[in-house]
């Protein structure tokens, strides 16, 4: 080993999540290194939010001066038409995103976090290496008390589509060297939408493929009406229910639609935009063996992971991708390494959609809202604490949390598990047996089950299920 450094706070990643955190933690105080394999500024601004809108912007642009030129413009206002210098115009966005890169460069410097250029591998929950970091051309190993993981997202790849040749990802369709004539995106999230449009305003044909009944499922049914009447007026083709198979011999796209009929489109590319998935792989994080919620690290509402001292932030972590979210849990885990009591717990978090007309929500959509009333819920025991009581003491005279369940609880007799952590009676049996609560939907008639809690003393899973779980789902009432 060539080299050896020695930090409070190592960051893998530099991110809206990662930078953020590394700036606010060197602003507090804390020894930090933020390692990131590509650019500083990570997917939002090397390949994300920042070169889509630069791009966005220049195809209204485009757009604008187009109208102009058909005369159709009711300020009467004519030009001759307008040509595109595509290299210059994707030349304008990269500028902007290395002022923006460089921005976050200097930020870390100014602040005192260490950036250091290359791909990290964990080699335990306090040990990392980077090969050719080190001085000499060697790897270099930083060892560390606090390992916060932002390494961010990639783009899903469909098996039977991969990528490569006319099938490219967002990243491919940022940074074009010439415009397609047809192109189809598969996939109407925000992403595809945003830059379908963007390819549409610049002139090419555009094909949108969606498995589901309406473009941007995650987003307000009614929202999104506007936004599929102004798509289809500007010409983009918009195919909901219809599910890609795969590319033929001659190159065309197979799709089956809503009968069932395999039909075959033409196109000069495609681009696969059917969502992002956390990067998990490539840098030994399996070593770890972290607890994960589906593909993404499971984390809790400090965005500690499953592992001591090692923390998760951003689109590793799970939905929503959004990098204000991963800002924010960024700021959030340097302040907790630095000695602070925080937590994330947002009321809401804003999405923007920049389609034409834009979109903006925040907080549930009216289907989540509803949805919500009428799912079966668990009873809160931090919202209604009455909901519990002492198994085997019911006069309860040292245990607190019982005495407050005594007064309602409306089962006397039956075997309650006290959840007290701090109850001292020596008689009580708490983590023996609890009751899980239940409102039926259907019937409106609470129905309770009895589900057998794990005995070990701090553990917190009730039979399949972790009582942390059933507790955050509940709505207090
Ligand atoms: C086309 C597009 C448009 C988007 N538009 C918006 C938008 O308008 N608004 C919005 O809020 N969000 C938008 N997003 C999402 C946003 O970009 C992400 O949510 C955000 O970047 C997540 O930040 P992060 O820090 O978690 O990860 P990332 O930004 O993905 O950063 C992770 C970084 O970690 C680095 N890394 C990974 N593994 C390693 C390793 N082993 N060693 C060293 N470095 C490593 C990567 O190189 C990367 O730079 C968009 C995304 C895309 C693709």
């Amino acid at each position: 080993m060539s080299n050896t450094l020695q930090t409070q706070l190592l960051i893998i990643g530099g991110g809206p999540g990662g930078y953020i955190a590394g700036i606010r933690a060197g602003q507090l105080g804390v020894k930090t290194i933020v390692v990131e394999g590509v650019n500083p500024g990570g997917t939002c601004l090397n390949i994300g939010c920042i070169p889509s809108k630069a791009l966005i912007h220049a195809a209204e642009e485009f757009a604008k001066v187009t109208a102009y030129a058909a005369g159709t413009s009711p300020l009467g206002i004519s030009v001759q038409a307008p040509s595109l210098d595509l290299a210059k115009t994707v030349a304008w966005k990269a500028g902007i995103v290395k002022k923006l890169t460089g921005g976050v460069s200097a930020l870390l410097k100014k602040n005192g976090a260490q950036l250091i250029k290359g791909w990290a591998t964990i080699v335990d929950g306090k040990t990392v290496e980077i090969a050719g970091a080190a001085e000499d051309g060697g790897t270099l190993r930083i060892t560390c008390e606090h390992l916060l993981l932002a390494t961010g997202s990639v783009p899903v790849e469909l098996p039977f589509l991969p990528f490569g040749g006319k099938v490219i990802s967002s990243t491919e369709a940022l940074s074009p060297t010439s415009l397609p004539k047809q192109l189809i995106v598969v996939g109407g999230g925000y992403i595809g939408l945003e830059l379908g449009t963007v390819y549409r305003k610049l002139g090419c044909e555009v094909t949108v493929v969606e498995a589901q009944e309406r473009i941007l499922p995650a987003y307000d049914a009614e929202l999104t009406k506007p936004v599929a009447t102004h798509l289809e007026k500007s010409g983009v083709k918009l195919l909901t229910g219809h599910s890609v198979l795969g590319l033929a011999d001659n190159g065309q796209l197979r799709v089956r639609d809503k009968d069932g009929n395999e039909i075959a489109l033409d196109a000069d590319q495609i681009l696969v935009a059917v969502g992002r998935r956390p990067k998990t792989d490539g840098f030994n994080l399996e070593s770890l063996q972290l607890d994960l919620a589906g593909k993404a690290i499971k984390i809790d509402d400090q965005c500690k992971t499953s592992m001591r001292n090692v923390w998760a932030i951003g689109d590793v972590a799970g939905e929503p991708m959004l990098a204000h979210r991963a800002m924010a849990q960024g700021e959030l885990v340097a302040e907790i390494v630095s000695g602070k009591k925080r937590h994330f717990v947002p009321a809401a978090i804003p999405a923007v959609c920049f389609t034409d007309p834009e979109i903006v929500v925040v907080g549930l959509s009216p289907d989540e809202a509803r949805h919500r009333a009428s799912r079966p819920r668990s009873r809160c025991s931090r919202s209604r604490p009455m909901a519990v009581r002492c198994r085997w003491n019911p006069p309860m005279a040292s245990c607190a949390s019982s005495r407050a369940a005594a007064t309602t609880a409306s089962s006397a007799g039956r075997p309650w598990a006290c959840r007290s952590r701090n109850c001292r009676s020596p008689s009580c049996s708490r983590l023996r047996w609890a009751p899980r609560w239940k409102i039926s939907p259907a019937r409106s008639i609470r129905t309770r089950r009895w589900v057998r809690r794990c005995r070990k003393r701090r553990c917190v899973r009730w039979g399949m299920r972790c009582i942390s779980e059933v507790v955050c789902r509940s709505e207090p009432r």
